[in-house]
């Protein structure tokens, strides 16, 4: 494939680094550093105070969007007064004709509506399942003008879509290189994510209360008033808040970790860190639902448990001895390396490029 100049607009709902976007961070990292070895080039366009590492980064003031998983299924299409994804959208139509394609990275409206209005071809990588009427309505009368400008990370995820057909299915890749095997843990579990409603946490922590074992927590602390009613609703579980760290010093918390456990009440669209706690050999006990279920091997590489079962989970923890540390780490050295996802990045861009110049 000849090289693309690509333009990237990330996430409104926060700087890169800040933890606040969630998974689309890294994603947008390790995209940008799969495709940049591929002689593709990259530039970057994110919220101000954006912090990105070797990867070119155009920084725009503006206000911040609030995160779509916390509005209802009628929720409004709202946009801040100085917005930063209006305003990251308005540098893309000034310099769209410097680039082969903009790859969006916003679950926004905006971004959707604006596709037909562009020159340069937009694609969209959907971070997220179906949460409100607006976003379908939009995202569908996009893939009916573009059918092949929409990647997910999951067919979990494309399920939740009445255009489930037309989404690539992309998955994601991590520079493995970043992560190191640890095949000595010490004893407890742990839970890595946005600490918010959606991800589930209590679950986690009701589990391993039963189980006897500390669990050691990892992320921001998205709505404080959820992270305050665990605390008091589970005085007496074993849990430890560590902080958001990045990648390098949680790669090595993690690994010290007996299991990761994840536990969505929604239909999470990847799960990022299954990936990074199998590339330390960590094995993820989760529930059998989005993402995760299409990560972990049952019995192989964790176990997969029924949704909302905490004795589910419990049980699972107990038969962790089963689950060969080893097997995990190359489970994602053979699925998820950043060259299984380059491959998969040129086969959606080509068709997105050949169909907007057919
Ligand atoms: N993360 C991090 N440091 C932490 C905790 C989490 O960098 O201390 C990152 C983690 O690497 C992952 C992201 O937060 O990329 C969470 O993404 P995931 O896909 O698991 O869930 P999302 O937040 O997108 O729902």
């Amino acid at each position: 494939m000849s090289p693309l100049k690509l333009l990237f607009i990330s996430t409104p709902v926060g700087a890169i680094g800040s933890g606040l976007g969630g998974g689309v961070e890294l994603t947008l990292t390790n995209i940008a550093r799969s495709l940049m070895a591929l002689n593709h080039s990259v530039t970057v366009v994110a919220p101000e105070g954006s912090v990105l590492e070797e990867i070119p980064l155009i920084q725009i003031p503006g206000n911040l969007q609030i995160t779509a998983q916390s509005q209802g299924r009628d929720a409004l299409i709202t946009l801040p007064a100085n917005s930063v994804l209006g305003n990251m959208w308005s540098y893309a139509r000034q310099v769209q004709h410097d680039y082969d394609v903009i790859l969006n990275f916003a679950y926004d409206w905006l971004p959707f509506y604006l596709t037909p209005f562009f020159d340069c071809a937009i694609a969209h990588l959907v971070s997220m399942g179906s949460l409100t009427d607006a976003m379908d309505q939009m995202l569908e009368q996009v893939v009916a003008q573009f059918p092949t400008s929409i990647a997910v990370h999951s067919l979990a995820q494309a399920e939740t879509f009445r255009f489930k057909e037309n989404c690539f299915n992309l998955q994601n890749g991590f520079d493995l290189a970043q992560y190191q095997f640890n095949p000595t843990p010490k004893n407890h579990l742990a839970w890595v994510g946005r600490i918010a409603p959606e991800k589930g946490l209590e679950d986690a922590v009701a589990a391993i209360e039963k189980a006897g074992i500390p669990l050691k927590i990892w992320g921001v602390i998205q709505d404080g008033s959820y992270w305050r009613s665990i605390q008091m609703n589970y005085p007496n579980a074993e849990i430890e808040y560590c902080g958001f760290l990045p990648t390098q010093e949680l790669q090595q918390a993690l690994g010290e970790s007996q299991a990761l456990l994840m536990t969505p009440h929604w239909i999470e669209a990847f799960g990022n860190v299954a990936i990074e706690a199998l590339a330390c050999g960590v094995p993820v006990i989760s529930y059998r639902r989005g993402g995760p279920a299409e990560i972990v091997k049952d019995g192989k590489t964790g176990w997969l448990v029924e949704p909302d079962s905490i004795d589910g989970l419990v049980a699972a923890i107990a038969k962790l001895n089963q689950i060969d540390r080893a097997t995990c780490r190359q489970d994602a050295e053979q699925e998820y390396s950043l060259r299984a996802m380059g491959k998969r990045l040129e086969i959606w861009l080509d068709r997105v490029v050949q169909s907007r110049n057919s």
